[in-house]
């Protein structure tokens, strides 16, 4: 989707950026934009620099490739009724839709079909094993265990939980936070287990963000390159089209960037713990694929998940009827989405298709118009889906937030965006909102 025509910024490079503000924010995803806003509504300038030619970031509603629109980065409100951004929308009176779809469960190793509908038991089975692990994950917090969640687990086939821990296992790393299972640090990973009560936003959550942006001076297609915070007086953020000079700055950019080789530069660099810190942390991978239908093909009511194990801890995760509209949005993680990435989207979407042919017949796959796919971990300005703590380095998240302080003693660097969010809601859009929000009262805070 480009920003033409839909949103408030300045998308040309024939605007020219300010040289002055007060406080500089790096990204126009959720944190950015819900600092900015923020901010702004505190009386201050700011100046909003985003890469890419649209708002949102990982919050992006397509509405170009399929017959309507679609959210192919975040969509779900998860718990919305503890969950912070939540109350904040409904405050807002923004209409947020239940989800309370059904849930299906696809069993493909019962012999003569290939694939048949589970039984009750296999549901209960995998309930079972999800609650152990979530409760895993609970005692490790409880005891300040830093080691992978794996190590924490004791589950076994003939058990109670049956065949299905390999699944359970799917649902609570790469289909939840993009990691391998194995590599899920006890301490750093969300509560797996919700309260139940998700919710989406009607007309796409990438569509709300954009259009919340309204009002705020965000300057597209303008990669920041460079952050100059030695001088006592403030800092320099630099994009190959001018620079701003400002008295702080806030730095949102996914963890994958501030890792990368090619990434912003920071002059002076990153404090070597710091460094450490962002080595120490990695990209968790998340994709989509978005098929659309003919109206009418499924009988499910709006958002139905449908499980279907592929392979060992390989999974897919389909949603039928999607935002109660003829779409399937399919759901795959960690290895699984990085081998499908490197297949292509023509892969991508051959293999959500024949997941689906196999749960429910040719004849759903003859009213099959079209898809879309993403590819999240490829994407220059996103490179992986959620950060997340390699196990043992469960404290590397606080390290690599922390603020750059300039030779005045000041706070010139803070940091914000959903790696860096508070440990319930890391991984979230929600932590995303939250982080935005710490940043900018610390930015306050600072600046006096
Ligand atoms: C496939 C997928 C599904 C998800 N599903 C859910 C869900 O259902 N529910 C949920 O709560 N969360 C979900 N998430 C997580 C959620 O999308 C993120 O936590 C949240 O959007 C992160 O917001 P952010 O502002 O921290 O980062 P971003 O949205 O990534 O914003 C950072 C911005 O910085 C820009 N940028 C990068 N480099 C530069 C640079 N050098 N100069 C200027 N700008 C730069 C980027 O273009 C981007 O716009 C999902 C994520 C993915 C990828």
């Amino acid at each position: 989707m480009t920003a033409a025509g839909l949103l408030p910024a300045f998308g040309s490079r024939a605007v020219t950026l300010p040289g002055e503000t007060e406080i500089v924010i790096v990204g126009a995803g959720l944190a950015g934009l819900t600092a900015a806003r923020m901010l702004q509504e505190r009386g201050r300038s700011v100046v909003v620099l985003e890469a890419r030619d649209r708002i949102g970031g990982r919050i992006w509603t397509d509405t170009s490739s399929l017959g309507f629109a679609v959210d192919l980065g975040a969509s779900l409100l998860r718990s919305a009724d503890i969950n912070p951004l939540a109350t904040e929308l409904r405050n807002r009176e923004v209409r947020l839709q239940p989800d309370e779809g059904d849930f299906w469960l696809f069993d493909q190793e019962r012999s003569g079909d290939p694939v048949r509908d589970a039984e009750m038991h296999d549901y209960d089975a995998l309930g079972f094993a999800y609650d152990k692990l979530d409760d895993a994950l609970l005692d490790a917090r409880a005891l300040r265990t830093d080691v992978s969640l794996a190590s924490r687990i004791k589950l076994e086939a003939g058990g109670p939980a049956g065949r299905w821990i390999d699944l359970a296992k799917a649902l609570a790393g790469p289909l939840h936070v993009g990691v391998e299972f194995s590599a899920l640090s006890a301490l750093d990973a969300p509560r797996l287990a919700g309260t139940g009560n998700d919710a989406w936003l009607p007309g796409g959550f990438g569509t709300w963000l954009a259009q919340s942006a309204t009002g705020l001076p965000v300057f597209l297609n303008r990669p920041v390159v460079r952050i100059d915070w030695a001088d006592g007086n403030g800092v320099t953020v630099a994009t190959a089209e001018g620079q701003v000079k400002a008295e702080a700055c806030i730095v949102t950019v996914p963890l994958g960037l501030l890792a990368a080789k090619d990434g912003i530069v920071f002059q002076p660099g990153l404090p070597e713990p710091q460094r450490e810190a962002v080595g120490r942390m990695t990209m968790g991978l998340i994709d989509r694929i978005a098929l659309q239908y003919e109206a009418g093909t499924f009988d499910a009511p709006a958002n139905t998940q449908a499980l279907l194990r592929v392979s060992g801890t390989r999974a897919m995760s389909l949603r039928l009827n999607a935002q109660a509209l003829p779409l399937v949005v399919a759901q795959v993680g960690g290895d699984y989405a990085r081998d499908l990435e490197g297949r292509g989207d023509a892969a991508m979407i051959a293999a959500a298709r024949s997941q689906l042919r196999a749960m429910l017949g040719e004849a759903v796959d003859r009213r099959f118009v079209k898809g879309v796919a993403t590819q999240w971990g490829r994407d220059p300005w996103s490179r992986g889906a959620v950060a997340a703590a390699k196990p043992g380095f469960a404290t590397a998240r606080r390290n690599a937030g922390r603020a750059l302080t300039s030779l005045a003693g000041r706070a010139r660097v803070l940091f914000a965006g959903e790696a860096f969010a508070p440990v319930d809601w890391i991984g979230s859009a929600a932590g995303a909102w939250l982080s935005g929000r710490i940043a900018a009262t610390e930015a306050l805070r600072v600046l006096g």
